[in-house]
């Protein structure tokens, strides 16, 4: 399943979106991590980058 962001703990830091190896998540102009879904490849390497535990794996 693809990544999930919760957007009310998401701080806009980037390190999702430098860490993505198919840039499928990527903040936004409001500054919240959006994915998507249909390139996302399930690594979890956004998840682990989040110090801000903001992604879980859905
Ligand atoms: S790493 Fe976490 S806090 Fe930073 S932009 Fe991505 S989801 Fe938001
Ligand atoms: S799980 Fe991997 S492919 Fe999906 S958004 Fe996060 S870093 Fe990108």
């Amino acid at each position: 399943m693809p990544a999930v962001v919760n957007e009310a703990e998401c701080t806009g830091c980037k390190s999702c979106e430098e860490t993505c190896p198919t840039s499928a998540i990527a903040v936004n102009e409001a500054s919240i991590a959006k994915v998507k879904d249909e390139e996302c490849i399930d690594c979890n390497a956004c998840a682990d980058a989040c110090s801000s535990q903001a992604i879980t794996m859905g």
